[in-house]
């Protein structure tokens, strides 16, 4: 037997997993089942596609044991296993970044903190939640050996030789106080239910059932294993079968926490593809939306078997804070990452996805104003993004969009101000460059305001990259009141003969001005302030020059 330390951050996540998730500790057994569930996938996955595995024999299940008098709860499967090294580093280090992240970023608020830990996956270290002491028996398939690691989640951990008649892992708790409660069956079937009823492959629990004996007028104790979760992957069934509970279940067992869906796309494609997908929009967006590591939220399916659920390449990443899931009946089973990214089938099915997810939103906006002003709250920015990076959907995006303006309270769509325009109004017209209150008091807004023209105010960071790219909205052109040519759109006759009177005063000025201005010219843009400071039609706007400056450039 070997004696091991954890790695530091591995001691220092188990100390904040016991202490700080205390307030929903039954997640252990999600996190246990997915893992067993996930070792099945990878043995499958190796069955079907690779000549070493095809010969083994491969009966996917999952098996929950209970002692209620000795209050051990054991959860084995027969998928892929470990072998001593796998045991070694994946029971015993943080080989992910993104596990390290998730220490940084506990908050000590329990519901937020428990929600991370389906986010960056540290789920194996929740069993020290419930137990005091937990031992995995592991085979790996094609291997003779087994090994057994032990370890009470404090000092570090044993390894040391095991016997397994098949391949596949076997993590037994030994339930401490907190973990108590969990030694009843009711109680696990219960949360099986909860979490884990879509999981592909049968979860069995074996258990002492009392039942009333009539012969003997008491109730005896006789040991049974029955079948918990329903087994199937829930998208393929039919829309009109499924509830809205089945939905809202599979969304918590995918995002990993108990936000409730906003709202889902279930689609089913037949003919020259065939793939079924389920996408949802979370009622709150994912906490890491704006972090570089962000988690992908789609998992990848071939003909139900689970291929990959990090691949960023199923959705753009405007659409990071979707949920879901991409089952496809063409894709070849051991399709590979980079084969993933130039793959025909999968750029198909995401373009459609895409389409649908957008298409689904415009339909919600028009017809549900209350859910969509809920979803813009979240998503309005990522929405943005997308205007940015997706020319194909550009249209639709700008439909979907929302923005403040001088004349509508809270936010408004494009179409909206398009229905507000006065006649003879040339163009749609935006200010940025500002926070909000700055923006709106501008004096570039008098003449709109003068007129009674509605002008956008786009007082988000992203607003000017995103906007200075969108020439028209519909067939209007969108112009930023920043610049030198708008002011032409007020030119009138009158106008050109004041230049001319007005022509020494303005040398003068530019004389005094010298360098700092690059010219000085009478506007037809103010009414009561005598002057205002614009960018010139070609030159990068002065808030562009300072992102610009701060990026080194
Ligand atoms: P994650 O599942 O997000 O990778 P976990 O902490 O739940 O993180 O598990 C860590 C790793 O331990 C897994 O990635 C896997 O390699 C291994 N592991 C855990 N449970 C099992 C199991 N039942 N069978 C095979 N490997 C497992
Ligand atoms: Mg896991």
């Amino acid at each position: 037997m070997s004696k091991r330390e954890f790695q530091t951050e591995v001691s220092q996540l188990l100390q904040l997993i016991v202490h700080s998730l205390y307030s929903h500790p039954e997640i252990f057994l999600r996190e246990l089942v997915s893992n067993a569930s996930d070792a099945l996938d990878k043995l499958r996955h190796l069955t079907l596609t690779d000549d070493a595995y095809k010969s083994l024999p491969f009966e996917p299940r999952i098996d929950l044991d209970l002692d209620e008098e000795k209050k051990t709860l054991s959860i084995s499967d027969t998928g892929i296993g470990m072998n001593e090294e796998d045991l070694i580093s994946h029971l015993g280090t943080i080989a992910r970044s993104g596990t390290k992240n998730f220490l940084t970023q506990l908050s000590g608020d329990a519901r937020r903190d428990s929600n991370l830990i389906g986010q960056f996956g540290v789920g194996f270290y929740s069993a020290f939640m419930v137990a005091d002491k937990v031992e995995v028996t592991s085979r790996k398939a094609g291997e003779e050996k087994a090994w057994r690691w032990i370890s009470d989640g404090k000092s570090g951990f044993e390894i040391e030789p095991a016997e397994r008649a098949v391949a596949g892992t076997t993590v037994l708790l030994h339930f401490n106080d907190e973990g108590a409660q969990y030694a009843n069956s009711w109680r696990l079937q219960e949360i099986v239910k909860k979490y884990s009823n879509h999981i592909a492959f049968p979860i069995f629990l074996t258990y002492d059932k009392s039942e009333w004996n009539e012969e003997e007028k008491k109730s005896t104790k006789t040991r049974v294993t029955e079948q918990v979760n329903v087994a199937s992957a829930m998208w393929r069934r039919s829309k009109s079968e499924l509830k809205d509970e089945d939905y809202k279940e599979l969304f918590k067992s995918l995002a990993g926490g108990w936000e409730e869906p906003l709202f889902w796309f279930h689609t089913k494609a037949e003919g020259s593809l065939e793939y079924t997908t389920l996408f949802y929009v979370p009622a709150k967006a994912p906490l890491d939306l704006y972090r570089a590591d962000y988690k992908s939220g789609v998992k990848l399916y071939v003909k139900r078997v689970f291929i990959m659920d990090d691949s960023k390449d199923l959705l753009p990443e405007y659409l990071r804070f979707v949920r879901g899931i991409i089952d496809s009946e063409d894709l070849p089973l051991n399709v590979s990452r980079e084969i993933l990214q130039q793959n025909r089938v999968l750029s198909n099915i995401r373009t459609a996805s895409v389409k649908k997810i957008l298409s689904e939103l415009k339909n919600i906006a028009e017809n549900d104003k209350e859910k969509y002003a809920t979803f813009i709250a979240e998503y309005n920015r990522l929405l943005k993004e997308g205007l940015y990076s997706d020319f194909a959907n550009r249209e639709t995006l700008l439909e979907l969009i929302r923005v403040k303006t001088t004349k509508a309270d809270g936010l408004t769509s494009l179409a909206d101000v398009k229905s507000r325009m006065q006649d003879g109004q040339k163009a749609i017209y935006y200010i940025t460059g500002g926070t909000e209150a700055l923006l709106r008091t501008s004096p570039l807004l008098e003449i709109y305001r003068k007129k009674g023209i509605e002008v956008l105010v786009l007082d988000d960071e992203i607003d000017e990259i995103v906007f200075s790219g969108i020439e028209k909205y519909d067939d209007i052109e969108l112009k930023s009141v920043n610049r030198t040519a708008t002011s032409d759109d007020f030119k009138d006759e009158a106008q050109a003969d004041k230049t001319e009177e007005v022509k020494p005063l303005l040398e003068k000025i530019k004389a005094i001005l010298g360098d700092r201005v690059k010219d000085v010219r009478a506007s037809a843009r103010l009414a009561d302030s005598p002057s205002c400071i614009v960018t010139d039609e070609d030159e990068p706007s002065a808030r562009m020059r300072q992102m610009m400056k701060a990026m080194g450039q």
